[in-house]
């Protein structure tokens, strides 16, 4: 598995320059003519975007047009139609954006020619041969996973799994360690800012003094926006951290947001690192008895399972999918939730999480899925509004990643598509994977009451609202039958209707 795989791309002589969005920076998009990149002022008016993700996304760019200033121009424009005016566009091509708007203004401003998608471990003609295969199946990860591995033989032995098994979840997915405040693990890698970082960072401030809108604060930069930066992230995850990536992937420590986690979903999804790249290092260090087969399995799992499978159900999925809204949600989130203003909760959980969100831009996905995602369910927040809240409130939110893991996974909006009941949860199981309950006003077991943890009555309030579609569901079965032994229902329903969208 050397080399990048270009995945049908074609590379053209006759083409006098590329253009490349701020998601195409790494070697992959690059065959060696000039590349031309538009920084659009206009994506960071329309929208407030996380103020470290917009520091991340300039930077990136900036950075790329500074290691090559010769062959590599950056144009500085209020959008990408004004940064090209000047250009003969026809005379120039492109890769495939993306996104679907994306590939529409590709469309619409008329490169000479506009190459297949980079960057990604499977192409599409894969992923379709998968769906045919199906047939009438779920389009489960799981196999989809597996089908990845035996056809690129990772991980395989004779046809089999290494090992003997698919999936370690019984090593993985432990509770956080009890006692501890971190991981035993070094520090994630951490760039050193340079001058670009700091004229970044003095224009952030100044677009916010002329009414540019962003949400969270700034913060020094965490992730890589380089390629040399990326591969220094990987190598460093890799060497210090994968070790114990496994184990506690789905464990959260509040004081330590990144765990063993790989910081890497930033420079991927800027297109620095090649997901080819990640997998033959986590093969090579369990080849060389570095990590654990259950740590790099898991992490495998991540890059060819989940992020590949989140990509090509955004192309197969469709726009029409981010529309839905099986549950009816139609709350507004409202402002205090949407603009992480973290010191208003006092529900530790959530009020970490949201801090993370306006101090970091990040969390990992346990934070993501069983606190934020939870949290919106339960209480009816719009999917669609929900989905743009992801996209700018993460330094990692790109349009394609939300299709499957925000109106799929997280808010069960499809119906059923993608998740077999929706992910929600009360606090027993946020105290069981977590230390937030610890230090919370609040308590999981508790319903009814001043001190009634809100995702716990908030988990119950959802159940009862949705009891009649649900009944049909035979995987709720076991918690409607509890619910419906409840004597306290009615005054916890009250309760939480009279708590209405205040901050619990
Ligand atoms: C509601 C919700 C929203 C999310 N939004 C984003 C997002 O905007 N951008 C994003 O890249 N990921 C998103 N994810 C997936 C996942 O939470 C992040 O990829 C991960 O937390 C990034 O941190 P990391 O690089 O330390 O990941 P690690 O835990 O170290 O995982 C390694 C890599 O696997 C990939 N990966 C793992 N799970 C997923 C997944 N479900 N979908 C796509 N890639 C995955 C990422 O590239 C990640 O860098 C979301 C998940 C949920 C539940
Ligand atoms: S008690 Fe409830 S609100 Fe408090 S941290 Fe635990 S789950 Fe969250």
């Amino acid at each position: 598995m050397d080399g990048y795989r270009a995945e049908g791309g074609v590379v053209s002589t006759n083409f006098p320059a590329r253009f490349l969005f701020a998601d195409q920076l790494g070697p992959h998009f690059d065959d060696g003519g000039a590349i031309t990149l538009v920084e659009a002022k206009s994506v960071f008016q329309r929208r407030a975007y996380n103020r470290q993700k917009a520091h991340l996304v300039l930077s990136a760019l900036r950075h790329r047009a500074a290691e090559d200033s010769g062959r590599i121009t950056l144009i500085r424009a209020g959008n990408y139609r004004e940064g090209l005016s000047g250009l003969d566009v026809s005379a120039m091509d492109a890769v495939a954006a993306t996104s679907r708007p994306a590939r529409a203004l590709q469309a619409s401003l008329g490169f000479g020619q506009v190459h297949p998608e980079r960057g990604w471990f499977t192409g599409p003609a894969e992923f379709a041969q998968w769906v045919e295969g199906r047939g009438r199946k779920r389009l489960l990860m799981e196999d989809w996973y597996r089908s990845v591995r035996r056809r690129h033989d990772i991980l395989m032995d004779d046809g089999e799994p290494v090992d003997g098994r698919w999936n370690f979840d019984s090593d993985n997915r432990l509770p956080p360690p009890r006692g501890e405040t971190h991981l035993p693990v070094p520090p994630p890698w951490q760039p050193a800012e340079d001058e670009i970082d700091a004229e970044v960072r003095a224009d952030l401030d100044a677009w916010a003094k002329e009414g540019v809108e962003f949400l969270g604060t700034d913060g020094p930069r965490r992730f890589a926006v380089t390629r040399e930066e990326a591969i220094q992230a990987l190598e460093d995850f890799i060497d210090n951290r994968l070790a114990l990536f496994g184990p506690y992937e789905d464990a959260v420590l509040w004081r330590d947001p990144f765990m063993a986690h790989s910081l890497l979903s930033v420079p991927l999804n800027l297109g620095l690192l090649h997901p080819v790249e990640v997998v033959d290092r986590a093969v090579e260090a369990w080849v060389d008895g570095r990590a654990t087969i259950a740590s790099v399995e898991g992490l495998i799992r991540q890059i060819i399972g989940w992020r590949e499978y989140v990509w090509h159900l955004y192309w197969h999925l469709g726009a029409e999918y981010e529309e839905l809204n099986a549950l009816s949600a139609d709350v507004h989130p409202p402002d205090w939730f949407l603009q992480a203003a973290w010191k208003e909760v006092d529900a530790h959980c959530l009020k970490r999480s949201l801090q993370y969100v306006s101090e970091i831009g990040y969390s990992h996905h346990i934070v993501r899925l069983m606190v934020l995602s939870n949290w919106a369910t339960q209480r009816g927040y719009s999917p669609q509004v929900m989905n743009d809240w992801f996209r700018r409130a993460f330094v990692d939110g790109y349009p394609w990643v939300m299709t499957a893991n925000v109106i799929g996974m997280g808010l069960y909006a499809d119906g059923g598509t993608m998740a077999t009941k929706p992910y929600v949860s009360g606090g027993a199981y946020i105290k069981k994977m977590t230390d937030f309950c610890g230090e919370c006003r609040y308590d999981p077991k508790v319903r009814v009451g001043d001190n009634a943890c809100p995702f716990t009555a908030g988990y119950w309030a959802f159940l009862d609202r949705h009891r009649e579609s649900f009944r049909s569901n035979h995987r709720m079965g076991t918690a409607l039958r509890t619910m419906d032994k409840l004597r306290d229902l009615p005054e916890l329903l009250a309760q939480e209707t009279a708590r209405g969208e205040q901050a619990p």
